[in-house]
């Protein structure tokens, strides 16, 4: 990950990362946590984060280690949902590319819909060529890596 770097002191989600805000966090381990947006647009909305700060998805490389980061955040993110929301007949799961995202502190958004209110939805339109919102298995698809694991003999 060549762009990832230390933990930024003024990144408000390195902040949550830490536990040093009182965002309380539905998910915790040595590699992401997860919490609620503050601003949701869906019946439930929660984000899935990196500890380490990586700011975007174009930092994300065709890499074994970026690969199975992203797949751990959507692992995280549907077991959250398919827990808080099991009702829920649609689930989306993607990020905002620059220069549509907010935060530069990379996050994976989950959310069971409906969006509320509804016109949510033209924030997480995919705008194919031209960037916009990008579902995550798109995205994984995008990094995977080239050539399998294994080697190193
Ligand atoms: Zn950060
Ligand atoms: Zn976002």
């Amino acid at each position: 990950m060549a762009m990832a770097g230390a933990a930024s002191p003024s990144c408000l989600f390195c902040q949550i990362a830490r536990s040093s805000t009182s965002t309380s966090l539905l998910h915790t381990d040595e590699k992401v946590v997860a919490f609620e947006d503050i601003n949701p647009s869906a019946l439930r909305h929660y984000l899935v984060i990196p500890v380490e700060h990586i700011s975007t998805v174009k930092d994300l490389q065709r890499t074994n280690e970026d690969h199975s980061l992203v797949s751990h955040m959507l692992t995280v993110g549907q077991t959250l949902l398919h827990r808080d929301a099991p009702q829920c007949k649609q689930y989306r799961f993607g990020f905002h590319q620059p220069p549509l995202n907010s935060v530069n502190h990379l996050h994976l958004h989950c959310l069971a819909l409906p969006f509320t209110p509804r016109w949510k939805h033209v924030k997480y339109l995919s705008l194919g060529p031209l960037g916009g919102f990008i579902e995550a298995d798109k995205l994984l698809e995008k990094i995977k890596p080239l050539s399998p694991i294994s080697s190193q003999m």
